[in-house]
C-alpha cells in the first residue's frame, strides 16, 4: 500500500468516525430511505436550502460501512454553497469517476478536496455502490419529479 493509499484511508475512517452533517432524520418518510442491499447500507438525505436559493447544507443519517458513510460526509462539504445545478452536476461527475469513467476519473476525484479520498474506489466493484448511494441520494433530493419545472 503507498503512502497516498494509506492518506486516504485515514480520511475516510476519520469521516466514518465523526461524520460530517450527521443527524437524526425521523421527518424523513421511511419511503425515502436509499438503500444499497449489496453491503447493507441505508441512509436518509435532507438538504436545507438558504435564501439565495444554494445548498445550506446537507444532513444525513447513514447506516453501513465505512465507504458509504464517509462518502456522504464528504458530500455534506463538497456541495454546500452551491446552486441546485451544479450540485447535480458534481454528483453526476463523482458517481461517474466512481466507475472509473471519463478520461481522467482519478485525476478528477483528486482534484475535489477530499472527494481525492475515494478515488480508490472504482478499484473494487463492489464498494462503487457504497460509495454512490450518498450521490444518489442527492440526485433524489434535488432532481424535481417528471412533468414539473421549477426554473433553477
Ligand atoms: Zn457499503
Amino acid at each position: 500500500m503507498s503512502d497516498f493509499d494509506e492518506l486516504y484511508q485515514e480520511i475516510i475512517l476519520d469521516h466514518y468516525r465523526r461524520p460530517r452533517g450527521a443527524a437524526r432524520l425521523d421527518e424523513v418518510p421511511e419511503g425515502e430511505i436509499h438503500e444499497n442491499p449489496t453491503c447493507g447500507d441505508s441512509l436518509k438525505l435532507k438538504v436545507e436550502f438558504g435564501p439565495d436559493g444554494r445548498i445550506a447544507r446537507v444532513l444525513h443519517e447513514s447506516r453501513g460501512c465505512a465507504i458509504s458513510v464517509a462518502s456522504a460526509s464528504m458530500l455534506t462539504g463538497a456541495v454546500a454553497g452551491l446552486v441546485p445545478a451544479e450540485a447535480l452536476s458534481l454528483a453526476g461527475e463523482v458517481e461517474a469517476a466512481l466507475r472509473g469513467e471519463g478520461d481522467d476519473p482519478r485525476g478528477f476525484l483528486e482534484g475535489n478536496g477530499e472527494l481525492a479520498a475515494l478515488a480508490g474506489v472504482a478499484a473494487f466493484p463492489a464498494r462503487v455502490k457504497c460509495a454512490s448511494l450518498a450521490w444518489r441520494a442527492l440526485e433524489s433530493a434535488l432532481a424535481p419529479p417528471p412533468g414539473t419545472d421549477r426554473g433553477s
